[in-house]
Order: C-alpha cells, then structure tokens, then sequence
C-alpha cells in the first residue's frame, strides 16, 4: 500500500488512557479484550499513582515523571497566589499555559527531538506548553466518538510523515463509576463497553498492519472507591464559610482561608473529624510530595477512603468518588504494556506512575528530562535489543525552558 513496510522498523509508541479505570475492573465481568493484551504483553498488578489521585494531576504524571509538587498541576481546581489566577475542569478553564509550564510533557521532548507526536484528547495536549502543540491533535470535544479518536490516531501513525509517538483519552469508566458506584454491578456494563473499544483499537491497528510494530501502554490515571451519604463530613458544622474559601473539591479538600484566618480555620477543623485529617501545608507527609508548590493551597483535608467532605448536605454527592491517599488500594489504575518491545504473557507486582515517563523515553529513543521515576525499575517488562531504543543509562542534557528539578526525597 505504501512505502513505510520498507523501511527498517522504527519504534512507536501508543499511550491509551481510560479515565478512572481501576485495576480490578477486568476481573468483574468477562474482559476478552483486556485478557489478550495481558496475554501478549505484560500485566502490572500494582501501580501507585501520585496524590491527589485526581484526573488532571495523574494525567500529567504519566507524561512527564514528576510528582504533582514539581509538574505543577496539583489538582484539577487551582489557584495560583502569585498570577492571582485559576484553572478549572469543572469548568474547562484549563488552557492558561501558565499552569502546565512547570514541567515539559513528553510530546515536546519527542517534537524537539526530531519526531512527530499525535494526541487524541490527552489532557493538556491542545494547551501551548512551552510554545509547543503536538504535531496533531483534537481540540478537547468529549462529544468526539471513541472510534473518530482511534482512525485520527491511525491516520497519523501511517501517513507520508508519520508520528511515533500517540496519545489517545477516553473520559469512561470515570464518569459512570461517579454516577453509579465502583460496587454497583451496573459498572459491568460500562466495563464491559471499554473492553470492546480496546478490542475495536485492537483489530484497527491490525487492519493498518501497525499491531506488530507498535508499542501499546493501556492504563489510568485512577480508581475509584464506593461513597455513601452516611459518609459525609459536613464544613459547615466546624466552620463558618465567611473564613475560607474551597479550591480544589471531595475528598482531598485545598482550602484558602481568608487573609488571616488561617490558625482560626486550622484548629477549628483539626480534630473535627475522625474520618477527615487536616493538614497545614508544612504538615503534609513527606510521601505524598505533596507540598513544594505555591499552588498547593495553606490547609488541606483529606477523607478516608468512602467518606466526603462538602460544606453540608445540600451540596449533594455521587455514588463514587477518588482523590484520596495514593496507597489505598481502590485508587490504583489498571497497567497493561503489550508490542514489540515487551515480553508476553508476563506478569510484573508493582510499579510507579512516575516510572512510565522513563519507560516511555526509552520506547521512543528520546532522553528523559529529569524526573521522579526510574527505568530500572520496569526493565524487567522489557525484552532486550528493541530496535531503536537506547541503553537504560542515557539521561538528558537537553533542559526545558523553566524545566523543574524534581523534588528530592525530603
Ligand atoms: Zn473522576
């Protein structure tokens, strides 16, 4: 049909993330779709994403390594104290290339490399970052169908001048874990829907004869956990409303507190709570790095796992929520890895979110801007002498513009 089967095979990569996909969705119902890939690929059981484990947050991990602390997308609602600015999902207020500049997603490493990158959806990836779009890509529209972003993606990776690299997003089972429950056996339908779009991708690769030469990662960016309206934690209880404002929402809750209301608000909701911790700033643990960033608001609380904090009941609440601590189990994504490059039918216990980021570089051939994951530490998945890929000690010397360090482990 064209030219490219001439060529020596060069590697591509292909990131698939479906929104709120808990790692042990696709052992409810049957999931044929997702049992193959595990089949022919590698299966992580255990990956721990980074706090808060909100969408916007983990989205940006993925993509560039770092903690939320050091990307500088720390939540999905944010305010920024020195640009007296805010960005907003809720409200698709989320393009000021202000916020995301604190870190340099991949695609820009890989265009700047010399390659071409293609995203369909990925959050961020129609924001200007560092003066740079992706080589393709599709305006956020969540009305655009599953299989419109798949032929886009297909189209890009066969044309004359084709990507490497591609980014495809879908917003289920996210939306319909919220709605309905993690627990309710009405997720099995929705599960199931998304096992026959990654069948659907599946049989579209194969039809473009890109199956065998391309390197698919399937993962998340979350779980999800059941809530209830007997776990609720009422602000308005412990604290007047006039002292404070709510940045980021439930279950991981930023709270502003009014110019010098701030020891007042701490301590009247400090012990308020059995199921609710509340932290200064300077008090968040260390393992949640989760601290170092001007826009990581001077109190935050933190439910349980189940429970939700709002200001009283009218606020309302869905059947299942995330954003809680990044350890509790329900929170974890599902991580699939199969192409090329990875061996099959494997199994591997744990890994980072963070460690992706490398891992990716090294599909790609491009050098990983300084990061908080580890190759090392997902090699084991790999078969060795992948085509275009380079040694695990390669590191960058080429920096982004007002590229971050990564947070040490202080
Ligand atoms: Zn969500």
């Amino acid at each position: 049909m064209h030219a490219l089967s001439l060529q020596p095979a060069r590697p591509k990569v292909l990131l698939v993330s479906f929104d709120g996909f808990r790692w042990d969705y696709i052992y409810r119902v049957p999931t044929p779709s997702f049992h193959y890939a595990m089949k022919n690929g590698v299966h992580v059981r255990q990956v721990t994403n980074v706090f808060i484990t909100k969408t916007y947050p983990n989205h940006y991990t993925l993509v560039t390594g770092l903690y939320a602390e050091s990307h500088g997308i720390v939540a999905n609602e944010m305010y920024d104290p020195v640009l007296n600015e805010s960005f907003s999902l809720n409200k698709m207020n989320t393009h000021n290339s202000k916020f995301w500049e604190e870190a340099c997603p991949i695609w820009v490493t890989n265009q700047r490399e010399g390659h071409k990158s293609g995203a369909a959806m990925w959050p961020g990836t129609d924001v200007k970052i560092h003066g740079v779009l992706p080589t393709h890509y599709m305006p956020y529209n969540e009305s655009v169908p599953f299989e419109d972003r798949v032929a886009k993606l297909i189209e890009w990776f066969t044309s004359e001048e084709p990507i490497n690299f591609g980014l495809l997003y879908w917003e289920q089972p996210d939306e319909m874990g919220h709605l309905l429950g993690p627990e309710n056996p009405l997720m099995g339908a929705t599960i199931k829907d998304i096992d026959r779009k990654l069948g659907y991708l599946i049989s579209e690769l194969k039809k473009a004869k890109l199956w065998d030469v391309i390197n698919v990662i399937v993962t998340s960016d979350h779980g999800m956990s059941q809530s209830s309206s007997e776990r609720l934690i009422e602000l308005d209880q412990y604290v007047s409303r006039e002292l404070y404002e709510v940045i980021e929402h439930t279950p991981t809750v930023a709270i502003l507190p009014k110019e010098g209301k701030l020891e007042e608000v701490y301590e009247a909701l400090a012990n308020a709570h059995p199921n609710m911790t509340v932290y200064k700033k300077e008090q968040i643990p260390d393992r949640f790095h989760y601290k170092h960033n001007r826009k990581i608001q001077p109190i935050l609380a933190v439910a349980d796992k189940g429970w939700e904090i709002v200001h009283n009941k009218t606020d309302g609440f869905l059947f299942g929520n995330h954003g809680y601590d990044n350890t509790v189990p329900e929170m974890h994504p599902i991580f699939l890895a199969v192409g090329p490059a990875f061996r099959k039918n494997a199994t591997k216990q744990f890994m980072n979110a963070t460690d992706l980021y490398p891992l990716l570089c090294h599909l790609l051939g491009i050098n990983p801007l300084p990061n908080n994951g580890s190759l090392n530490a997902v090699k084991d998945i790999l078969v060795e002498g992948v085509p275009g890929a380079r040694g695990a000690d390669s590191y960058s010397t080429i920096k982004c513009i007002k590229q971050r360090m990564p947070s040490s482990a202080n």
